[in-house]
């Protein structure tokens, strides 16, 4: 009896590990109002979007590396640096000293003529200037293994034509008003549209309004989502309703911090989304109170305290993905709908 328990248990371990060989596992490290997601695909291919903050002691570097140790890789395929803020760039000098990385993507050179932001191009430049680069740009695949990966925005342009499952008349176009254009990074912002089998997830990094609405006004060249990652954490400045009604995504995750993005008017926007099933959040922020944050439960971090809670997606092929929230062990499960 004792034998054959055994024998069960080896055999549903493998089963466990077969399953985990075929899926995609998605890191939201909390860097504290900042951006670092971690995507692993089947065989350890992976791609991190934007890696942190710098200085605090590698408090990011070494949260992005104990991401990985957590997926078994040991290095890191491609880093996507969606635009040169310090909250996506900032982490990328002390990372590289934490864990290997392949090769980096992203914009070109930095637009923003700030001093801030020239310093932090310039940091960048000298960490990377012996490792490969992509130039990303809309339209291109990037050459990431087990998911694919299409840049949808880069430098300020858009895509130029809809990608399959997109290209509808966006009827959320009507009401809605451009903002005052934006000359900062944010709108140079490097988005991708990421596909594993049947799902497909939604990553602009901080794009701002105006841009959305080119790439999805009067048509929607994205198509539908199922998981949004909410832009530029959750501020208004971004999250036009143009853009996240005509994504329909089924799950959303901002990746704000306490006091970090999350304004009411965006999260609004993203809780009356049609079809919306799931809100999740890195931090409960103070901007929205108990009436606008998410339940308690789908939070990662709840207090003021630096206690950095993950989130973790796993998905099938088929379009079917959960949500672990590594502060409460919750996880709840999304089942395919295509
Ligand atoms: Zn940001
Ligand atoms: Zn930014």
């Amino acid at each position: 009896m004792r034998a054959l328990l055994v024998a069960l248990s080896a055999l549903a371990c493998t089963v466990a590990m077969q399953a985990a060989e075929k899926q995609l596992e998605i890191f939201f490290i909390d860097v504290e109002g900042g951006q670092a997601t971690l995507f692993v695909a089947p065989g350890g291919h992976s791609l991190l979007i934007d890696t942190g903050w710098g200085y605090n002691a590698y408090r990011d570097a070494n949260r992005i590396a104990a991401a990985a140790k957590l997926a078994k890789i040991k290095k890191i395929d491609y880093v996507l640096i969606t635009h040169y803020h310090t909250d996506h760039v900032g982490g990328v000098p002390q990372l590289i000293e934490k864990i290997p990385v392949g090769t980096f993507i992203d914009h070109g050179p930095n637009r923003e003529s700030s001093k801030t932001t020239e310093t932090l191009y310039s940091e960048y430049q000298a960490a990377t200037s012996s490792a490969n680069h992509i130039l990303a740009k809309p339209g291109e695949q990037l050459p990431v293994k087990g998911m694919d990966v299409t840049v949808v925005s880069a430098d300020g342009n858009v895509l130029d034509h809809s990608l399959p499952g997109g290209g509808q008349a966006n009827s959320f176009c009507t009401d809605v008003q451009q903002k005052a254009s934006d000359p900062s990074e944010n709108a140079r912002s490097v988005g991708v549209v990421i596909t594993f089998g049947s799902l497909k997830i939604v990553d602009l990094g901080d794009l701002t309004w105006n841009k959305e609405l080119e790439l999805v006004c009067p048509n929607n060249k994205l198509g539908r989502a199922d998981i949004f990652v909410v832009s530029h954490h959750g501020f208004d400045e971004s999250n036009s309703p143009a853009l996240v009604h005509a994504l329909q995504p089924r799950v959303a995750i901002m990746d704000n911090g306490n006091k970090k993005g999350a304004s009411p008017a965006a999260w609004d926007i993203v809780k009356s989304s049609p079809g919306l099933q799931g809100l999740w959040q890195l931090h409960f922020a103070d901007a929205g109170g108990s009436e606008h944050n998410a339940e308690d439960p789908f939070i990662a971090n709840v207090t003021e305290a630096d206690t950095g809670y993950y989130l973790k997606v796993t998905a099938d092929p088929d379009g079917s993905f959960r949500v672990y929230n590594a502060r409460n062990k919750l996880s709840k499960e999304y089942p395919a709908t295509r």
